[in-house]
C-alpha cells in the first residue's frame, strides 16, 4: 500500500503577531542519547528569538524546527545545535519540489517472535537509519508496520534488515484495504452462498478487508457439515467407542479386560451438547460481533450472474463465493426410499442405539461410522458393491484394515450388488447378489454430491464438471470473473481445512488480487478407523501416473519400539521416494493413531526433504514418528539388521 503523508511540508503560517510568514526546516541530528537529549535541544533552540515552535524525536534523529526567517536564519538554528557539544546536524531532510514528501507504508507479517522484547529489539534495528520515519512492531499481531522514504530506504531493505541474523522472518507483506474495489450502493461486496467452513473462512477474511458480506445458509444449520454432522460428532463417538473397545481388550497380562458401563443415549446427547457448544463458539460468536456480515437463512438461487433470490426477495453483489458444500449421494436401489435410510445427517442424533446397521458403502466415513457403531454393541453388516474397502487407497492398505475389521467382528461383504430392499415387520431386508441380509437400520455412506443442483447455477453462467462440481482454477476461480467457489461443491479434495483455506483464498483473490493459490502438494489426511490410515503426498499409483520412477519403502509396526512397547503392532508406515532424487514424495500409515504421523511426512515432502536427511534426523525414542526414521533407513538396509535407536 502507498500513503502519500504530508508531515514534512514546507508550511507557510503566520506567526503569532500575525506578520512574517514561517519556514519550516527538518534536521537530521547525530549524538542524541535518550528523549532528555531531544528535549534539552527543543529547549536550547527554542530560546532562539524567532523560533516558533521546534518537535525533535530522539529514536528518529530527527528534529523539525519552524521559525520566522525575517528574525532567525536556519544556519543559526544549525550552529545552536552544535554549539551544546555532544549533538551535530548531520544534514537538512530536503523537501521535495513540490512542497510535499512522499512517504510510504508498508506492513508485514513477521514470524520468529516469542515475545514483546522480539518487537522492540526488530524497531531498534532501524533506529537512526536514514529514510525510516517511523516504525511499529507487535509480537502478539505477528506483525510490523514501517513508514519510510522510499528515497532512502526500500522495502527490501527493510526486509533484509529485519530477516537479518536468521530469528525473524518476514512472511509476506500485508496490504492495507485503501485501493479495495467496492460495491455499487444497494448491492454487497461479498454475497457467500453457504454458510459451512469455507463460507465461514471467506466470511472472516472479507470482515478483516472492511467488506460487506451477505451469507446466505440453509440445509444444515450455520456452521455446515463439519460442526453439526461430520467432523464434530463423528470424531468425539469414534473415541467414546475406543474407551469401550480398549477397556475391554487388554493385551497386558496383568490387566484384565472390563465390560464398562455404556450408555447410549447419554453418549448422544453429550454429543449433542458438544456440538452445539462448538457452533456457537466457533461459528456463530465468531460473526457474532461483525457488524459487516449479514446472515440470511433461506436457499439462495442465481436470477442473474448479479442477482440471488432468497424466499422470493432479491439481493445484488459486486463478487460471489459460492460455498455450498456436498450431501450423501442416495443410490437408486429399489425399496430404499420405501424402507427409508438414515445419513451422517440423520444417525448421529438417534438416541435410541440401533440393533443391526446395514452401511452401504465403504469409503471412510462408512467405515468410520461402521466401526464406532460396531464397538457401541451395534451390530454392523458392511455392504459394499467394490472389490475392496477404500478402494481408492492402495491394496496392502485396504487388506490390512480389513482383517482388522474382520478380527474385531464386523460384518465385512464385497462385490455385493443390492436387488432390492423391503420390509419384515419392523426389519429391513437387502436382497443382494450374496444373498439376504436382515438389519434394524441402513445407513447410506455411498459418496456425496455437491450441493449445485438448486442454484440456478446456469443463470449464472458457471460451469460445472460431469459430477456436478464447480470448476475452479487453483485461485479459486470459477469461468464467471466475478465468482468464485471453495469447499466440497468444489472439484478439489473434500475437507475442512482444505475448504477454510479456499475460501479465504477465494476473497484474498477477488478483492485484493493478491494471487494466490492452494497448493495441495503434500496433502495430509487421515480416516479415522483404528488402526487409522492416513497419507500425504503420492502414493505408488499417484507416482506411476505423474511418470516418477519411484521406490517404496514398508515399515511394519512388529518393528517399532512404540508399538513394541505398546504391545499393538498392528499396521505399517509405508514411504514413497523419488529413486531418482532420493526426495520423499509421499507416505501411508496404518497404525493406531498413525494420523499423527500425517504431518510429518507432509511438511517433510513440503520442505523437499531427501530420505536420506530424514534417516538422518533425530526421531525421539519411542514415539511412533520413529517409525518413519526407520522406514527411511530401510530403504537401504534391512529392518533385521537394525539395533535399538538405529540411526
Ligand atoms: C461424517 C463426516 C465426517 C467428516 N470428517 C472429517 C474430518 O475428520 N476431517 C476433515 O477435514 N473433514 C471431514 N469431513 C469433511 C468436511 O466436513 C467437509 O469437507 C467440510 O465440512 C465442507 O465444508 P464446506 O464449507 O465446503 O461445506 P458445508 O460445511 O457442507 O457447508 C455448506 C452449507 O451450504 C448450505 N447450502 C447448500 N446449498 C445452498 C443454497 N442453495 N443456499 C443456501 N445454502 C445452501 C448447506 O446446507 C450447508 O449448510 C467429514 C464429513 C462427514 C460427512
Amino acid at each position: 500500500m502507498v500513503k502519500l503523508r504530508n508531515i514534512f511540508s514546507a508550511k507557510s503560517t503566520k506567526t503569532s503577531e500575525g506578520q512574517n510568514d514561517l519556514s519550516e526546516v527538518v534536521l537530521e541530528i547525530e549524538g542524541m542519547t535518550c528523549d532528555h537529549c531531544a528535549t534539552g535541544i527543543e529547549k536550547k533552540v527554542g530560546q532562539l528569538a524567532g523560533t516558533a515552535s521546534q518537535k525533535v524525536n530522539y529514536p528518529e534523529g530527527k528534529g523539525i524546527f519552524s521559525y520566522d526567517p525575517e528574525k532567525v536564519s536556519k544556519k543559526e538554528i544549525v550552529d545552536t545545535i552544535n554549539g551544546m557539544g555532544n549533538y551535530s546536524v548531520k544534514k537538512e531532510v530536503p523537501a521535495s519540489s513540490n512542497g510535499q514528501k512522499t512517504e510510504e507504508e508498508v506492513t508485514f507479517s513477521i514470524s520468529g517472535m516469542t515475545c514483546d522484547h522480539c518487537a522492540t529489539s526488530i524497531e531498534k534495528r532501524f533506529e537512526g537509519h536514514e529514510g525510516m520515519v517511523s516504525k511499529s512492531v507487535s509480537y502478539p499481531d505477528e506483525k510490523g508496520t514501517f513508514t519510510f522514504n522510499p528515497d532512502k530506504i526500500s522495502r527490501q531493505e527493510i526486509i533484509e534488515t529485519i530477516n537479518k541474523g536468521g530469528n525473524y522472518k518476514v512472511q509476506k507483506e500485508i496490504e492495507g484495504n485503501g485501493n479495495l474495489e467496492r460495491a455499487a450502493p444497494g448491492q454487497y461486496d461479498l454475497i457467500i452462498i453457504g454458510g459451512g467452513s469455507a463460507a465461514f473462512s471467506a466470511s472472516t477474511t472479507a470482515a478483516d478487508l472492511g467488506l460487506s458480506v451477505l451469507m446466505v445458509n440453509a440445509g444444515l444449520d450455520i456452521g455446515g457439515t463439519c460442526v453439526n454432522v461430520g467432523c464434530v460428532p463423528s470424531k468425539h463417538l469414534i473415541r467414546a467407542a475406543e474407551q469401550i473397545h480398549r477397556a475391554q481388550h487388554s493385551p497386558f497380562n496383568g490387566v484384565s479386560g472390563i465390560n464398562p458401563s455404556f450408555d447410549f443415549k447419554k453418549t448422544i446427547q453429550q454429543k449433542k451438547a458438544l456440538v452445539a457448544a462448538l457452533q456457537k463458539k466457533k461459528y456463530l460468536d465468531v460473526v457474532g460481533d461483525l457488524e459487516n456480515i449479514t446472515i440470511l437463512e433461506g436457499w439462495a438461487k442465481f436470477v442473474d450472474a448479479h442477482t440471488i433470490e432468497v424466499d422470493g426477495k432479491q439481493y445484488k453483489g459486486m463478487k460471489f463465493l459460492l460455498a455450498t458444500g456436498a450431501t450423501t449421494k442416495i443410490p437408486d436401489m429399489p425399496g430404499l426410499e420405501d424402507v427409508g435410510y438414515l445419513t451422517n445427517e440423520t444417525l448421529f442424533d438417534l438416541e435410541e442405539q440401533p440393533k443391526h446397521l446395514i452401511v452401504l458403502g465403504a469409503g471412510y466415513i462408512a467405515l468410520e461410522i461402521a466401526q464406532a457403531y460396531h464397538r457401541f454393541g451395534t451390530k454392523v453388516t458392511i455392504l459394499h458393491r467394490s472389490e475392496r474397502l477404500l478402494r481408492t487407497q492402495a491394496a496392502d492398505i485396504t487388506d490390512d484394515l480389513t482383517a482388522h475389521f474382520i478380527d474385531e467382528g464386523i460384518d465385512v461383504h464385497t462385490n455385493v450388488s443390492i436387488q432390492k430392499f423391503e420390509k419384515n415387520g419392523d426389519a429391513i431386508v437387502a436382497h443382494t447378489n450374496e444373498g439376504t441380509f436382515e438389519a434394524s437400520h441402513v445407513l447410506v455412506a455411498t459418496g456425496t454430491r455437491p450441493n449445485t443442483n438448486g442454484l440456478a447455477i446456469e443463470n449464472a453462467g458457471v460451469q460445472l464438471n460431469k459430477t456436478g462440481h464447480i470448476l475452479v482454477n487453483n485461485k479459486q476461480e470459477t469461468n464467471v470473473g466475478h465468482i468464485y467457489a471453495a469447499g466440497d461443491c468444489t472439484d478439489t479434495p473434500a475437507f475442512v481445512y482444505t475448504a477454510a483455506k479456499e475460501g479465504k483464498v477465494a476473497v484474498l483473490n477477488a478483492f485484493k488480487s493478491t494471487g494466490d493459490t492452494v497448493d495441495y502438494t503434500g496433502l495430509p489426511w487421515v480416516v479415522f478407523t483404528d488402526p487409522q490410515i492416513a497419507g500425504a503426498g503420492m502414493d505408488e499409483k499417484e507416482a506411476e501416473e505423474a511418470g516418477i520412477p519411484y521406490e517404496t519403502s514398508v515399515m511394519p509396526l512388529t518393528e517399532v519400539p512404540r508399538a513394541q512397547a505398546a504391545l499393538d503392532t498392528r499396521g505399517f508406515i509405508k514411504l514413497i521416494r523419488n529413486s531418482e532424487t532420493d526426495k520423499l514424495i509421499g507416505g501411508r500409515i496404518i497404525a493406531p493413531e498413525g494420523g499423527e504421523l500425517a504431518m510429518q511426512i507432509s511438511l517433510a515432502i513440503k520442505a523437499g526433504m531427501t530420505i536420506q536427511e530424514l534417516a538422518d534426523a533425530f526421531h525421539p525414542y519411542l514415539t511412533l514418528s520413529e517409525g518413519v526414521k526407520l522406514a527411511a533407513i530401510t530403504f537401504n538396509k534391512d529392518v533385521s539388521e537394525l539395533s535399538c535407536c538405529a540411526s
